[in-house]
């Protein structure tokens, strides 16, 4: 009944510090048979990663996890079995993209303004591809000594409120799950213990996500503590979602939740694999 999966993690390809195939291996060594990759905004790691788990003999879903506008708050929606080709999609992507590039510059002229030495040239030196992260940023501040994590840094210097702060512009909810649909993907609700919102907004995006098609809710995360894990997984179940869950990997240097190491979809849940789309799009195990 529960698989051992995570369907939730990242590559060099945006913030992590694994490469694709790195990534894979690694989960394949802490067993994990079913694993997505979900890049914040890119799809260029999902060849790779399909290529080393064919190799390994683990199943791989090409995942996202899009940045979201809505109701002026960041919030993030992983797609699940996406065609990483789909024109809309990387269309879409770019958008993202050109946001984050703008982004940047102004971090950087604000983390500038508090003396620090070419915050651009430095986060960049972390970043990989086409994606500027603020986590890039968070390993520059750590490496210029400005605070000892990268916990440390973003409470104090890349959360709202904070002298490196750039409020998000990123996709629309309905952008968001347009484009995933269209790829051919499941939507789900990322990590929802996350976000910094009373119980009726979240509830409010849960309805809206719904009525836009969002089938899933990853209340279980390498994010979230065990009471927000049970918490989320009954309000999952209020709105009828189906359960997912993923450890949020970004890196073995600064880790929340090892790959895999998740606890099962509490029995009186539905996970995400039983549902018609993902035996449909993604295949039955
Ligand atoms: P961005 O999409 O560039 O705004 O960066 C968001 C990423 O920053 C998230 O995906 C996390 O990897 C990381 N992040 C956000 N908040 C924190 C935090 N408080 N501590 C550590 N990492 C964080
Ligand atoms: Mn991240
Ligand atoms: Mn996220
Ligand atoms: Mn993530």
């Amino acid at each position: 009944m529960n698989l051992r999966c995570d369907l939730h993690s990242h590559s060099t390809v945006s913030d992590g510090t694994l490469s694709p195939t790195e990534l894979v291996e690694r989960a394949h060594e802490k067993g994990v048979e079913v694993f997505a990759l979900t890049d914040h905004d890119a799809t260029e790691g999902l060849k790779e990663a399909a290529i080393a788990a064919q190799k390994l003999g683990i199943k791989f879903v090409p995942g996202i996890e899009l940045s979201v506008t809505w109701s002026h708050q960041t919030f993030h929606i992983v797609g699940l079995g996406i065609n990483p080709d789909d024109a809309v999609l990387n269309k879409g992507l770019m958008a993202l993209r050109e946001f984050r590039a703008q982004r940047g510059e102004e971090i950087a002229q604000k983390l500038a303004k508090k003396g620090l030495d070419k915050p651009l040239e430095g986060a960049k030196k972390y970043a990989n591809g086409e994606i500027l992260s603020r986590t890039h940023f968070a390993r520059y501040l750590v490496e210029q000594g400005k605070a000892k994590d990268i916990r440390q840094v973003f409470k104090r210097y890349l959360v709202k409120g904070k002298p490196g702060y750039v409020a998000g512009k990123w996709a629309s909810l309905e952008d968001a799950l347009s484009w995933i649909h269209g790829a051919g993907g499941l939507a789900v609700i990322a990590h929802p213990a996350r976000y910094k919102v009373s119980a009726t907004r979240l509830r409010q995006l849960i309805t809206e996500f719904k009525a836009l098609g969002g089938l899933g809710f990853e209340a279980i995360s390498g994010s979230h503590s065990a009471e927000e894990e049970d918490r989320m997984a009954r309000l999952g179940n209020q709105f009828e979602l189906y359960i997912s869950k993923g450890s949020d990997f970004h890196s073995p240097e600064n880790i929340y939740r090892e790959l895999g190491y998740l606890q099962d979809i509490p029995s009186g849940s539905k996970p995400i694999w039983h549902s018609e789309a993902w035996k449909e799009r993604i295949g039955a195990f």
